[in-house]
């Protein structure tokens, strides 16, 4: 999938509309359409990238940046306390539906353990 096409290239290009919950240089963060949770937002760097599976070690830093960034919007949404979850999948068998690198945070829910 090229940038040009991509949902959620289109979504930090303003091109379809979104949620916005957070937003900096690196990362864009919205609410997700489909919640599988009260609370589900998806962080997605502005870089194009189509999943962890192409993560380099020059993407350290934009990685560990959403992570915490998942913590500032957890505190700043009020559910840092409660707990959330942060999730992503990569690849079709591990659930990926969008070929842009997002990272899934869930709250609001008492989630069974996965592993
Ligand atoms: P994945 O299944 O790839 O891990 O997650 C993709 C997520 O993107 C899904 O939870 C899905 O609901 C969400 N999603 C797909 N298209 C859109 C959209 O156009 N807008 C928003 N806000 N979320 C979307
Ligand atoms: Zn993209």
């Amino acid at each position: 999938m090229m940038e040009e096409n991509c949902i959620f290239c289109k979504i930090i290009r303003g091109e379809i509309p979104s949620q916005k919950v957070y937003e900096d240089e690196w990362v864009y963060a919205f609410r997700d359409i489909n919640p599988a949770a009260p609370t589900h937002i998806l962080i997605v760097p502005k870089e194009h990238l189509a999943s962890a599976n192409a993560l380099e070690e020059k993407h350290e830093a934009l990685v560990g940046h959403i992570l915490v960034c998942a913590r500032k919007i957890a505190e700043e949404q009020g559910f840092a306390e409660y707990g959330y979850r942060i999730v992503n999948n990569c690849g079709e068998n591990a659930g990926q539906t969008v070929f842009h690198l997002h990272f899934h945070v869930l709250s609001g829910a008492k989630f069974d353990r996965m592993v």
